[in-house]
């Protein structure tokens, strides 16, 4: 497969545009076809996107490329650049896919996040390191304890900031910035830009270069979206019933809490069904493992909570399945988006009880679409969709309707 003059356009080596067509990569997305020209010139960046838009080969690309251009000999304990990721599976895999880039560079990277022993990740930063990876709490840890220099820092990419808004790291991220010179290129990235991420760019950046891709509110076409009304206390059995079916492949569950998680596992445990969780009260290693093993198609379902599945990248997810609807109206686009990605087909179904009404109605607002109950199940259950909302006087009038139809 030969990759598109696009590409060849961009101003990357042969060795990076070798490893992009080793990776099958044809047609640069559009944030990388807008953000790599002035990266490689060095503006500051604010790029509007999120995961799966390609963005983070649209900054290690870059680096990779400037870094190779002017190679340094770097110190003990400083680094070139600097990428803060708020969790430790997006942070692994931005690595991953800086090594991939770069194999063949010889340039020096690691990842670094908390959960994990310190010594390993020490002694690679005591060596000097074109790009280090980090998640902001182990990060600060490490500067704590004098393990860091950033006196020589170029390139710093603060990625998924309002995702480290959302998870209260935005203390934190601050402080990291505090130990940073100011002279050095910038790039932010985020999904979305709320007032407190707004304020934080416009104090990191110089006149920076505005990427904006894929907005928020967008749901590809590829995936079917299913609501299934039912009965709170029909969840387990709809979902056993669910799984009966083999296209069922590839399932990623979404609850809404950790204790919710552990007990959809107990669950399918018994019928039995392969199913792994990941929530933030899984070590470290038993998360990447789920994760892999979901990956390899090892297992059937992983649920997750949404903090810990954000951002992932798992391909062939054939269902997502809200077994909660999320109380955050974006949180249901991130979810879906983890089916029919690539143009392949996926489906999204969601279970929908009647106390979720007003969730329901701010996921269309959200969403840009108006739903239909699918009542093509065995528990299905008659809501309306949108609970008006009623005053005292209108229940009371409803509370004596329903009395007159209960004794006809
Ligand atoms: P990201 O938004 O960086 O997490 O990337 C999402 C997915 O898109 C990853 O699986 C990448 O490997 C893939 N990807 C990145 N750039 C391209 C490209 N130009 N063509 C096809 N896939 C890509």
């Amino acid at each position: 497969m030969s990759i598109s003059d696009q590409f060849n356009k961009l101003g990357l080596s042969e060795s990076l545009l070798n490893q992009v067509k080793e990776k099958g990569y044809t047609v640069p997305t559009p944030i990388q076809l807008q953000a790599i020209p002035p990266l490689l010139e060095g503006r500051d960046l604010l790029g509007i996107a999120q995961t799966g838009s390609g963005k983070t080969a649209a900054f290690s690309l870059p680096i990779l490329e400037l870094f190779s251009r002017n190679r340094q000999t770097v110190k003990a304990n400083h680094v070139r650049s600097l990428i803060l990721s708020p969790t430790r599976e997006l942070a692994t895999q931005i690595e991953n896919n800086i090594k991939e880039y770069g194999s063949g560079l010889e340039l020096s990277s690691k990842v670094v996040f908390g959960g994990v022993g310190k010594g390993p990740q020490v002694d690679a930063i005591e060596l000097g390191l074109d790009i280090l990876v980090a998640t902001p709490g182990r990060l600060l840890d490490l500067i704590d304890r004098g393990h860091l220099n950033f006196s020589e820092l170029e390139i710093f990419v603060l990625d998924e900031a309002d995702m480290m808004l959302d998870m209260g790291f935005l203390g934190d991220v601050k402080k990291v910035i505090s130990f940073l010179p100011t002279k050095k290129q910038t790039l932010l990235f985020s999904a979305t830009m709320p007032p407190a991420i707004e304020e934080l760019a416009s104090d990191l950046l110089i006149n920076p270069v505005k990427v904006k891709v894929n907005e928020e509110s967008s749901i590809v076409d590829t995936i079917e979206q299913k609501i299934y009304s039912l009965e709170k206390s029909n969840k387990g059995y709809l979902l056993n019933a669910l799984l009966e079916d083999a296209s069922f492949s590839s399932v990623l569950l979404f609850c809404k809490t950790k204790f919710g998680a552990d007990k959809i596992i107990e669950q399918l445990e018994k019928i039995p069904v392969t199913c792994a969780a990941i929530h933030s009260r899984k070590a470290q290693g038993e998360r990447e493992l789920a994760l892999e093993n979901f990956r390899q198609g090892k297992i059937r379902v992983l649920v997750a909570t949404d903090i810990a599945a954000r951002g992932i990248d798992i391909k062939n997810v054939s269902h997502v399945i809200n077994y909660n609807l999320p109380e955050d109206p974006k949180s249901y686009i991130h979810r879906i988006g983890r089916t029919g990605r690539a143009g392949e087909k996926g489906i999204a179904i969601s279970f929908y009880v009647e106390s979720e009404a007003k969730m329901l109605k701010n996921i269309e607002v959200a969403s840009k679409q108006k739903f239909t109950i699918d009542s093509n199940q065995p528990f299905h259950k008659d809501f309306s969709l949108a609970a008006p909302k009623t005053d005292k006087k209108s229940k009371g009038k409803q509370r004596k309707k329903n009395k007159s139809k209960s004794r006809r």
